[in-house]
């Protein structure tokens, strides 16, 4: 048999990520490739650095992407700053702070889990009383964003309560970054990790992170080598540091990082305040249509993401017969439900290049159509206008 190119169909991307890449990255990426020790390609990278610096609110000198997906700079953070027998508070209310317990144990430490219901913030009150019961924990990780509920934690209360017991943090900022406040240096966060292919529209594969000199002096007063060769930070940095002699450590994704800069440099050309805006004034509309068909949000107003809708599904409704009608007929992409929230919420992505009018009212239109059709328990002809007067709002 003969194989042909791959056209993938052209869809709109509304689920929890990846999410609709705006077509200025992917003409970036198709640019000629140069070599990654190329003096075009280091003067790149610094720039890389700098609008990466502004995307997190921070002035960390280890500000660099991973070459590899959010899951990898989660892992840079764990390996680095987790030695065996370390104790870390990991507080869980979703899908990857789960991840994060697994990756203290693969290091050889010990996680204490702080647990939250599924579509609820992080309770600061449960951190205090876990540091207290443990005053020789070293570290504090949760998750900023919950992508797999559509829940907000407050990141800077629960930074400063893990300061005050004197422990580094982790925070996984892979959904917020580029969609609501990220802002690293007011926060005190020690060591934060993002991923390309949510609010920044970019393709995935990079996770940007940062690190505070904390958790380099941390890094480098290590008792132990850190057991991954190629995530080792002491070593990474030879390529990316400042003043590095950008030593060969592996071959540098030289295409997938012109994307980021590229989406980078569009983030910047709006400002973060306005691209904040943006998210929340698109999410406010899709709510108002949500609800003028009466389906309910599952998170509770003040612990929303913008940029991740949890959307309850009525009884009787097929969750996989809906979402493959959208796909079928609309190339229409929205989120299923993980976990204990599978068949029980669609999870609707509004971000980056995608948090606009348009995918609002295309994906109402097509949500209440595919619903109409399988004779579901909702109010028609209401979405459209609801959601035309949020927008008109402002
Ligand atoms: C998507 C996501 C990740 C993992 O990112 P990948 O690029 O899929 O590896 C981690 N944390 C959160 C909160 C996410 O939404």
């Amino acid at each position: 048999m003969r194989t042909h190119s791959f056209h993938p169909p052209v869809r709109t991307l509304m689920g929890p990520g990846p999410s609709d890449v705006n077509p200025r990255v992917l003409e970036a990426m198709s640019r000629p490739t140069i070599g990654h020790l190329d003096p075009v390609f280091v003067d790149m990278m610094e720039e890389l650095k700098s609008l990466l610096q502004y995307a997190f609110q921070t002035g960390n000198q280890l500000t660099m992407p991973v070459s590899g997906p959010g899951s990898a700079g989660m892992e840079t953070c764990f390996v680095n700053l987790v030695e065996p027998g370390d104790k870390v508070i990991v507080c869980q209310n979703g899908v990857f702070g789960g991840r994060m317990k697994e990756n203290v144990e693969r290091c050889g430490g010990t996680a204490v889990m702080v647990e939250d219901a599924w579509g609820s913030a992080v309770d600061p009150q449960k951190l205090k009383d876990a540091l207290q019961a443990h005053p020789d924990a070293k570290l504090v990780a949760f998750v900023h964003a919950e992508t797999s509920t559509g829940a907000q934690s407050d990141a800077k209360a629960l930074v400063e309560i893990a300061h005050r017991h004197d422990c580094l943090v982790i925070v996984d900022t892979v959904t917020s970054l580029g969609g609501t406040p990220v802002k690293v240096d007011e926060w005190g966060i020690d060591a934060v990790y993002s991923g390309t292919q949510k609010c920044l529209s970019c393709t995935p594969g990079l996770s940007p992170v940062s690190f505070s000199e904390r958790a380099m002096e941390r890094i480098k007063h290590r008792k132990t080598k850190v057991q991954s060769w190629f995530m080792d930070l002491n070593l990474v940095m030879g390529y990316w540091g400042s003043g590095a002699k950008r030593a060969y450590h592996h071959t540098a994704p030289i295409n997938a990082l012109y994307g980021l800069h590229e989406a980078l440099v569009i983030l910047q050309e709006e400002g973060l305040e306005n691209a904040w805006a943006r998210h929340a004034h698109a999410h406010r509309a899709l709510l108002a249509g949500i609800e003028a068909m009466g389906l309910k949000f599952v998170v509770k107003e003040d612990e929303r993401l913008p940029q991740l809708n949890a959307v309850g599904i009525p009884e009787g409704v097929d969750d996989a017969a809906v979402r493959a009608q959208l796909l079928q007929d609309y190339n229409l992409e929205i989120g299923a439900g993980l976990g204990p929230m599978a068949g029980k919420i669609w999870r609707i992505g509004l971000m980056g290049y995608g948090a606009n009018p348009k995918n609002v009212l295309f994906c109402l239109g097509a949500l209440e159509d595919v619903l109409s059709r399988m004779r579901a328990p909702i109010e028609r002809g209401a979405a459209l206008p609801a959601a035309h007067a949020a927008l008109g709002a402002a």
